[in-house]
C-alpha cells in the first residue's frame, strides 16, 4: 500500500518523538511491503518563527492532500516564551484549534491500556485492576456545550452567565458510526455515555445511538449516565470496551481513563473525520523541560502511528504488529526515565525507537 503522511513534528520533544516513529513506521513498511512517504510541515512555535503564525494555509492545504496526519506536540514554556506575548489566536496551540477544524476532525479516541509490566504506575488496588484493562474513549469534539452560544450579563443587578448544550441528529449519527465501526475491530461493546436523566440533548444521544446500534447487530450496545461511569472507571474498568460520549462528557472521562494508566508517555491518541482520514499524536504536550536530551518517552507517539496504519489505513495486522513489539521491549525490561522502575534498564528516546524497530 502506498501512503502519504504529513508529519508535523511542532516543538519541544516533538521532533524527537516523530523521528522515532517514523522509524518503527519505516521497518513496518519494510517487513510488509507497503510505502509510506513522509512530507513535513510547521505547526505551533517553529511556525511562528518561520511564519508569523501558528498553521499557515500552504500547511493546512498539505495536510489535507495527504492520507494521514502524524502530529507530535506544539507549544512552549508557557512562563516565558516570545510565543506568548501575543494574542490567544497567534499562539503556537491556536494551530490546534485550526487544524482540528480545517479538517473537519469531529471524533477524537484516546486509548488507556493497562500494560501489565506498568502495572505498579496504575494508582488502583491489584484487586480492581484483575486482567487489567484495554479501553477507548471516543468523545465528540467539535459540538456540545463548548461551542454552544455563550454570554454573561447583568440581571437586576446580579452577574449572571449562560452555556448552552446543542447537538443536532446528524452530529450524533457520525460519532456514533465511528464509535460502532471502531468497535467492530475491538470486542465489539459499546458503551454510550450520557445523563438522559436529565437533559434532552442526553435522550436525543440515546434515541439516535439506538438508531445506528440496528446496524451493526453484532455490536452490544448499553447506555451508562456519566456519574455512573466516572463511578465504574475507578471501580471495574475492565468492563469497557468502547466508550461513545459527548464532547464534555468525553474531555473529563479520558483524562479519568489516561490517569487509571499511571503514565502520559504512553498515551496515543487520534482525531477522525467522517472518512479514513485522521491525525494522530500523543495523548502529552511538548514537554519543553526536557526536549533536546534524548529522554522523551516516544511510545505514545509510536502507538498513535500504530492507530493510523488500523483507522486510516485498515492495516490492522501491521498496527498489532507495532503494539506487540512495545509490549514486548516493556516485558524485557527497557524503560525510558519517565517509565524507570528498580530492576530495569534505562534507554533513550532513539535507542527505545530502535528496540522497538527491531521487534517489528
Ligand atoms: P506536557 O504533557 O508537555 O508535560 C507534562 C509533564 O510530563 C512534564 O514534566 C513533561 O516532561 C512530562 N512528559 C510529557 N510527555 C513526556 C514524554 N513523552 N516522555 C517523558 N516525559 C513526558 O504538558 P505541559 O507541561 O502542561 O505543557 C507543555 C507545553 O505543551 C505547553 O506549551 C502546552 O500548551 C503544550 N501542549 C501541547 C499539546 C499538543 O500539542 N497536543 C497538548 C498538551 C500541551
Amino acid at each position: 500500500m502506498d501512503c502519504r503522511i504529513v508529519t508535523i513534528p511542532g516543538d519541544g520533544i516533538g521532533p524527537e518523538i516523530v523521528r522515532e516513529a517514523c522509524k518503527v513506521l519505516d521497518k513496518t513498511a519494510q517487513v510488509y511491503g507497503h510505502s509510506f512517504q513522509y512530507t513535513e510541515v510547521l505547526m505551533g512555535g517553529c511556525s511562528i518563527d518561520a511564519h508569523g503564525v501558528p498553521l499557515t494555509e500552504e500547511a493546512l492545504e498539505t495536510a489535507r492532500q495527504s492520507d494521514a496526519v502524524l502530529l507530535g506536540a506544539v507549544g512552549g514554556n508557557v512562563g516565558n516564551s516570545r510565543w506568548y506575548d501575543v494574542a490567544p489566536g497567534l499562539r503556537p496551540e491556536a494551530g490546534l484549534l485550526a487544524i482540528r477544524k480545517g479538517l473537519n476532525l469531529f471524533a477524537n479516541i484516546r486509548p488507556a491500556y493497562l500494560y501489565q509490566d506498568l502495572a505498579e504506575a496504575c494508582p488502583l488496588k491489584k484487586e480492581i485492576i484483575g486482567d487489567g484493562f484495554d479501553m477507548v474513549i471516543m468523545r465528540e469534539l467539535t459540538g456540545g456545550l463548548y461551542f454552544g452560544e455563550r454570554h454573561t450579563e447583568e440581571v437586576d443587578g446580579v452577574l449572571q452567565a449562560t452555556d448552552t448544550l446543542t447537538y443536532n441528529e446528524n452530529e450524533i449519527r457520525r460519532i456514533a458510526v465511528k464509535a460502532f465501526d471502531i468497535a467492530r475491530k475491538r470486542r465489539k461493546f459499546v458503551i454510550s455515555v450520557d445523563k438522559a436523566n436529565v437533559l434532552d440533548s442526553s435522550r436525543l444521544w440515546r434515541k439516535v445511538v439506538e438508531e445506528v446500534a440496528k446496524d451493526y447487530p453484532d455490536v452490544r450496545l448499553e447506555h451508562m449516565l456519566v456519574d455512573n461511569c466516572a463511578m465504574q472507571l475507578v471501580m471495574n474498568p475492565g468492563q469497557f470496551d468502547v466508550v461513545l460520549t459527548e464532547n464534555m462528557f468525553g474531555d473529563i472521562l479520558s483524562d479519568e481513563a489516561s490517569m487509571i494508566t499511571g503514565s502520559i508517555g504512553m498515551l496515543s491518541s487520534a482525531s477522525l473525520n467522517e472518512g479514513k482520514f485522521g491525525m494522530y499524536e500523543p495523548s502529552h504536550g511538548s514537554a519543553p523541560d526536557i526536549a533536546g536530551r534524548d529522554i522523551a518517552n516516544p511510545i505514545a507517539t509510536i502507538l498513535s502511528a500504530a492507530m493510523m496504519l488500523r483507522y486510516s489505513f485498515d492495516l490492522d495486522k501491521e498496527a498489532e504488529a507495532i503494539e506487540k513489539a512495545v509490549r514486548k521491549v516493556l516485558a524485557e525490561g527497557w524503560r525510558t526515565s519517565d517509565i524507570m522502575a528498580e530492576g530495569c534498564k534505562k534507554v533513550g528516546t532513539a535507542q527505545m525507537g530502535d528496540l522497538i524497530a527491531a521487534q517489528i
